[in-house]
């Protein structure tokens, strides 16, 4: 095995004795339904300095639609929960995390009600639906498909009436301050009072995931992984980055986002058309439109080329009128380009979804370095193995945010030691690079498409290493450079995590879970039943 992208400390030159300072005792970095959950645990007991890099509901806990799961009805079970998310890991999931999680949830929907959280319910009682691979009716939605709205709005008012929580939004997160192996803060920056420090007793990284590093995507614009390439810089084990999700059906009008259409809609009979209105997963799979959803993704990739299309369709129309008021929220996204779901077929192609992977975490959210604690889709818990039952991060995020926030008032509350003292001056001098002006948004519009083309859906070694190839040569002239501007860092964020993917994806020579390679079609239990580890300046390791 070689040595895996090579990526500088820190991305930025500074030197902290010429900086303004922050000094708090828990930094969070994230604003989605991880980072709320862990200051409002902390906020009662400690200072806590809340870093967002846009404004605080733009993440993608806001936009999730679905629900979340949690087994609060009868006949459902703990049991059946836990057992549904073994079955959908493919064989890597932690089994004793699955189960903390799962018996975790009824209590962390409880709190949510309590805090205000107005889940749609049935005759007074909270409805549950069913979703693909859950065995039983338990997904809590809010008004419909505005459950992640509904969710961070409620942790948002609970955060914001806290006296001891600083919320600094628009904030960009370049770098983890550390002095080895300790992490005593967050190297920050403002765009109106520029770069500073937050010093911090000690750090929660909440920052979510990846999608944007895909030209195809679900996820908004902030999700372009900084968080995982800080952890990564900073020397912490990041595990499973090979293990990106997929959705199978993204609204695909060019110019408009990629709305996510709910696989409820082929669940209550919404069919998959060709461009020639011919249904066709039936050829794929025998559950045909209902088959699990990295075999529709393939399937629609493959119709896709087959048939030399940008994308395929989504046929409703056998609902007759009525299906505008049962899924209002695509019907109003197609009508804004006169696309009447009644009556016409809605454009779909799959997009990236999910980061399964991330940096490495213990029951109380610890990564791999002192006094650095991660929770959420920037994680990696050990709760999804190689696919991700829907819903249960949403789930995930709330636990684990409440465990790390927990973990953290009790370890400063006994005056645990910080470790190491941050130094009076921690420095940075970056060599300024010689070459000249670079066109940021091509080098990012380059990735993303060569990401979707290589690194995504369907995988070989081939593509992995023709990937890994142009992108250490774009590194070799983008990290180089020193940025004053999120574009920038977030660009060098992008290249080095692309790395890690197609690195991770080439090591895992087998099929399993969101991870499909054409040229090792086959689950390999024998060999593989394996988590990959990486860490900065080391070696891939298979465990
Ligand atoms: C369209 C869509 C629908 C979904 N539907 C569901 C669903 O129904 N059920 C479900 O369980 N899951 C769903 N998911 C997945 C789920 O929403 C996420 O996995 C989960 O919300 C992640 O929460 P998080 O707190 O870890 O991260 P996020 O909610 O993504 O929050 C990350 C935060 O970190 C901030 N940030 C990132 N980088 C920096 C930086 N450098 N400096 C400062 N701040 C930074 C971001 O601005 C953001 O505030 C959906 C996802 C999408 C995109």
């Amino acid at each position: 095995m070689r040595r895996h992208a090579q990526v500088r400390r820190y991305l930025a030159a500074f030197d902290t004795a010429r900086l303004p300072q922050v000094f708090t005792d828990v930094a969070v970095v994230g604003s989605g339904v991880a980072a709320l959950r862990a200051a409002i645990e902390i906020g009662p007991h400690c200072q806590v300095t809340l870093l967002t890099k846009s404004r605080l509901t733009e993440s993608n806990s806001f936009y999730a639609q679905g629900g979340i799961a949690a087994a609060i009805a009868s006949p459902d079970t703990i049991e059946s929960h836990v057992a549904d998310t073994l079955a959908t890991g493919c064989g890597v999931c932690d089994e004793k995390v699955v189960r903390q999680v799962v018996t975790a949830a009824p209590d962390c929907v409880r709190e949510l009600i309590d805090w205000g959280a107005d889940f749609d319910k049935t005759e007074g009682r909270i409805s549950v639906g069913r979703e693909g691979g859950h065995s039983a009716p338990r997904i809590l939605h809010a008004r419909g498909d505005e459950t992640g709205k509904e969710i961070t709005s409620t942790l948002i008012r609970r955060v914001g009436a806290m006296e001891a929580v600083d919320i600094r939004e628009e904030t960009y997160a370049i770098d983890l301050l550390t002095v080895h192996p300790t992490v005593v803060g967050v190297l920050a920056w403002h765009p109106k009072h520029g770069m500073f420090v937050v010093r911090a007793r000690r750090t929660v990284l909440a920052t979510g995931g990846l999608g944007r590093i895909y030209r195809e995507t679900t996820n908004p614009e902030v999700a372009t992984g900084d968080g995982l390439a800080m952890a990564y810089r900073a020397g912490a084990v990041l595990a499973d980055m090979e293990f990106v999700q997929f959705h199978p059906t993204t609204l695909y009008i060019a110019g408009a986002s990629r709305h996510l259409v709910s696989e409820t809609v082929r669940g209550e009979g919404g069919r998959l058309v060709d461009k020639a209105g011919r249904p066709f997963m039936a050829e794929y799979h025998p559950m045909g439109d209902l088959a699990p959803r990295d075999v529709v993704s393939r399937a629609i990739i493959a119709q896709m080329r087959k048939t030399g299309a940008t994308n395929v369709y989504l046929d409703l129309t056998a609902f007759g009128r009525d299906v505008r008021k049962r899924f209002p929220g695509i019907a109003k996204a197609c009508a804004q380009f006169d696309i009447d779901i009644a009556r016409d077929y809605i454009p779909v192609r799959p997009s990236a979804h999910y980061m399964v992977g991330g940096a490495t975490v213990d029951a109380f959210g610890r990564t791999s370095l002192a006094n650095l604690y991660a929770c959420g889709e920037v994680s990696s818990t050990g709760l999804h193995g190689a696919n991700r039952l829907g819903s249960n991060s949403l789930l995930e995020g709330l636990v684990y945010g409440r465990a790390a926030g927990r973990h953290i008032v009790e370890e400063l509350s006994a005056g645990a030691t910080d470790g190491p003292e941050m130094p009076e001056r921690l420095r940075n001098d970056s060599i300024r690079s010689t070459r000249g002006q670079l066109h940021l948004p091509d080098v990012r519009d380059s990735l993303r498409s060569l990401m979707w083309r290589n690194v995504g859906i369907v995988r070989s070694h081939d593509d992995l290493s023709e990937a890994d190839g142009l992108i250490e040569f774009w590194q070799s002239y983008v990290l180089d450079k020193v940025f004053d501007r999120p574009a920038g860092w977030e660009l060098q964020n992008m290249l080095g995590l692309g790395r890690l993917i197609a690195h991770a994806a080439s090591l895992r020579t087998e099929t399993r879970g969101v991870h499909y390679r054409s040229d090792y079609p086959e689950r390999d239990d024998a060999r593989w039943k394996k988590h990959i580890l990486m860490a900065m300046g080391e070696e891939a390791r298979v465990v």
